[in-house]
């Protein structure tokens, strides 16, 4: 049970939000780490700031009609969630996937809300996408699918209001049509408008791989807080698209052994260690299945269909697939084969029961509004960039987002040991997150 201020607020939420358990699995972690400062400081309370975050400043919902390659009409929903512009523009990506819904994008607006205030940088909360399934798709129809998103979307976009970037089966590929269409619509080169473009026309580098480098660098630095590192440690990361792939990388880099990769058709282990350019290969650019990466690389790899990737003995673990994909069993058995560190590379993959598994083990857990923040860290280095129409190097831009990672992790420390909670990250990152926004919102007023 919440604080009764705090249960009030979220027995509203629930009833004003009927049907959507991942918004109400999200909101209830951030308004349980909220009870540490309750009553300290009732301005919060009195201004409604947190019933007033809970509710997205605009929702957008749209129809998306595309013609197939048989000639047949095609009907898509499209969302966008314009959550909170307290601190910049609406910042967040967008998502094509079979299972989105509205339910799904709010959590993940609101997530990004708090993610987007711990970088220190002038962002502000949003996400959007649609139940388009690019899966078996030809390049053409993903175009055409693409067009028609952005032939709604692109009325609410803007470098000022509101800058999309890419999430799960949103990459390079789906941003260049997007960024075309908006072009052609405006009339305008607005670099700024979209996050994630390709190097010859206004991304920037290290965008790509931003997010699992943050991931695996935020799980280096909590190994450090502890006396630890990844040297010669085994690491099983999930998925293998963009998150996973460079979450792997940066593994290597660090001196560990990322030993896993999934895609939703299983996972393959790999004692030897991931290679990485053939999985680049099969997954960038082959688009193929994860079964292909065993077959290709031989020796030791396999393949295992029906498993879960976490019964793999680690020390170290990088969920980055999706939302609950490691639940309170799947803690165990980590927890048992003795994991030391979990980095969620993807939003809220684990579910609220494997989180207080790993609490009450003593393992150092980097929630994802913190330890995956440097994927739109990078984009509002790209925003940078485009504003000034400058180009910055490699080694720069990783150098900032090192720093940057580095930084989240000192200020989720110092706020979590401020509210009494030593090494909780997930305290320190929801209090640090909602204290910034929070005070913006209530120097511009009730709006
Ligand atoms: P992606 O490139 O589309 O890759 C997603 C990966 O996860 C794929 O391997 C996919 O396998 C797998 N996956 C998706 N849904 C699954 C399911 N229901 N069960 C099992 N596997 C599933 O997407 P991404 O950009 O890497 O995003 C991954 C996660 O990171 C998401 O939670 C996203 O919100 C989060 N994130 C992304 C960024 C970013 O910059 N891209 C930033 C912050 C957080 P299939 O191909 O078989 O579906």
């Amino acid at each position: 049970m919440l604080d009764s201020t705090l249960q009030a607020t979220y027995d509203q939420v629930l009833r004003r939000n009927p049907g959507e358990p991942e918004f109400h699995q999200a909101v209830r972690e951030v308004f349980e780490s909220l009870e540490v400062i309750q009553g300290k400081y009732p301005e919060y309370n009195d201004r409604s700031i947190l019933m007033r975050m809970c509710e997205p400043e605009r929702q957008i919902i749209f129809r998306v009609p595309w013609v197939d390659d048989k000639g047949e009409v095609q009907v898509n929903r499209g969302f966008r969630v314009e959550y909170n512009s307290a601190l910049g523009p609406y910042k967040g990506g967008l998502r094509f996937h079979a299972s989105v819904n509205l339910g799904i994008v709010k959590f993940l607006g609101f997530e990004q809300i708090f993610k987007n205030s711990l970088p220190g940088l002038p962002i502000g909360g949003g996400k959007g996408g649609s139940d388009f399934d690019p899966h078996g798709r030809s390049d053409g129809e993903v175009m055409r699918f693409c067009q028609s998103f952005m032939t709604e979307l692109h009325r609410h976009l803007g470098e000022y209001p509101d800058v999309p970037a890419g999430d799960i089966g949103v990459g390079a590929r789906e941003i260049g049509y997007l960024f075309g269409q908006y072009k052609r619509l405006t009339n305008r080169y607005e670099a700024g408008v979209l996050t994630g473009k390709g190097l010859d026309w206004g991304g920037s580098l290290v965008r790509k791989e931003a997010t699992g480098y943050g991931a695996a660098i935020f799980a280096d630095e909590m190994l450090r807080a502890r006396g630890s590192s990844f040297e010669g440690r085994r690491v099983a990361v999930s998925g293998s698209g963009n998150v996973a792939l460079y979450a792997i990388e940066k593994t290597h880099q660090l001196g560990g052994v990322p030993i896993t990769a999934s895609d939703s058709s299983g996972y393959v282990v790999d004692e030897d260690g991931i290679d990485l350019d053939l999985l680049k290969q099969i997954k960038e650019v082959e688009r193929g299945r994860i079964h292909e990466y065993a077959e290709r690389r031989g020796g030791s790899a396999r393949f295992v269909k029906d498993g879960c990737v976490w019964d793999v003995p680690v020390a170290i673990a990088i969920p980055s697939a999706t939302q609950n994909e490691l639940n309170a069993d799947a803690a165990r058995t980590l927890v048992k084969n003795g994991v030391e560190a979990i980095s969620e590379g993807a939003n809220m993959p684990c579910t609220p029961e494997a989180v207080s598994v790993f609490r009450q083990a003593d393992v150092a857990f980097g929630l994802g509004k913190a330890a995956n923040a440097g994927g739109v860290a990078t984009s509002a280095l790209e925003m940078q960039q485009n504003a000034s129409r400058d180009t910055w190097s490699f080694e720069h831009t990783e150098e900032r987002l090192t720093q940057i990672m580095k930084n989240i992790h000192t200020t989720c420390l110092e706020t979590a040991e401020e509210a009494g909670r030593p090494g909780d990250y997930v305290v320190g990152a929801n209090v640090a997150g909602f204290r910034k926004v929070a005070d913006a919102m209530i120097a511009f007023g009730v709006i």
